[in-house]
């Protein structure tokens, strides 16, 4: 019998690549969404790239207890990758308690599915954040938690605690904690991709509205960092080779692979990569120039952060593939495909 992987928070962003990911690897899925940061074309994306024109969709709110149960009472679920939660730092310092109350209630309403349910195999999506501004690098699974600095941080410390400690008082729960760096790009056929709501916090959704003239200039925030051009290092992960790190970790989980019953991994590329490499990479790759000027520093951004990506490689026999250019030049037809729907 196929393995069923529920999703949720699979209509957006992350989750899309990785529902296609898990199809293509021959898994059923159950895709879920409050659709609160996304619309339906994330999941119809999903639907034209894998052909697949009968993939279950329930739009359910994670932090609806009895629907998280109604759920597991209809699928059997060998697995849920946990998506489901707000994640911009920004408004996480303007609205603590809407941050704590959906990112921590909807994972609790999970785990306590999973107990009633006979148990079950978790998979959350944690982040780099949780290393802060780390003393060392690149970054171990090993190297400290930093206190966070947002609100939105503290709830992907707090969860992989959540998850940490209910594995551990329950035999029947493994749970895997991926620790993202920066997620970038979109699927090769650009029909799936980022919608950022507004103006985009992040820095390649700025570049791509930039470059198609929706914002009038980047601003490069911080030109005076102690790295080699004075801008930040980042490691920048391709969404597809993201999504194939979840298949691997999944496939470990359910195959009963996993060498503890919890277990962290690092999914990164493990290169540095400055803003302005970045900028210039994309403008190259693309053929274009982007307007740009330096300004401030960004209050709360890390000096510079990457990933030793040894533990992955090794244990999840999964390594980052796509070039930096392959990425950005799938952000940037993604960016026109958007322009001409
Ligand atoms: N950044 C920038 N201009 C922008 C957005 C981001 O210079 O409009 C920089 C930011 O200061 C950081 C890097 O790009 O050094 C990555 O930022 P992003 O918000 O994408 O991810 P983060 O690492 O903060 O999670």
């Amino acid at each position: 019998m196929k393995k069923r992987i529920l999703v949720s928070g699979g209509a957006g962003y992350i989750g899309s690549h990785v529902t296609v990911e898990l199809l293509e690897a021959g898994y059923e899925v159950v895709v879920a969404d409050n659709m609160s940061n996304c619309d339906r074309s994330g999941f119809e994306g999903v639907r034209q790239i894998t052909g697949k024109e009968d993939i279950p969709f329930v739009e359910m709110d994670f932090c609806d207890a009895a629907a998280v149960e109604r759920l597991f009472d209809e699928y059997r679920i060998d697995a849920v990758i946990h998506f489901a939660a707000f994640k911009a730092v920004g408004e996480s310092v303007a609205e603590p308690i809407k941050y704590y109350r959906n990112n921590l209630t909807s994972l609790l309403n999970v785990l306590e599915a999973a107990r009633s349910h006979g148990g079950c195999n978790i998979l959350f999506s944690s982040s780099a954040t949780v290393y802060g501004e780390a003393a060392e690098l690149p970054v171990t699974e090993q190297s400290p938690r930093l206190p966070a600095t947002s609100p939105y941080g503290n709830t992907k410390q707090i969860c992989e605690d959540m998850l940490r400690d209910t594995v551990a008082s329950d035999r029947s729960i493994r749970g895997i904690a991926l620790r993202y760096f920066n997620p970038i790009g979109a699927h090769p056929s650009a029909l799936i991709g980022e919608l950022p709501r507004g103006v985009p916090n992040n820095l390649v959704p700025y570049i791509t509205q930039t470059a198609i003239g929706k914002r009038s200039c980047l601003s490069i925030f911080g030109n005076d960092y102690p790295t080699p051009d004075g801008t930040c290092l980042r490691d920048y992960i391709d969404i597809v080779d993201l999504a194939r790190a979840h298949v691997a970790a999944v496939t470990r989980m359910v195959e009963g692979r996993m060498k503890e019953d919890y277990e962290i991994f690092n999914v990164g590329t493990g290169r540095p990569v400055s803003v302005l490499e970045l900028v210039s990479a994309f403008e190259q790759v693309n053929g274009l120039k982007l307007n740009y000027r330096f300004a401030d520093r960004r209050p709360g951004d890390v000096v510079a952060i990457w990933a030793d990506t040894s533990l992955a490689n090794r244990e999840l026999g999964w390594t980052a593939r796509r070039t930096l250019a392959e990425t950005l030049a799938s952000a940037w037809a993604w960016e026109k495909h958007l322009a001409g729907r």
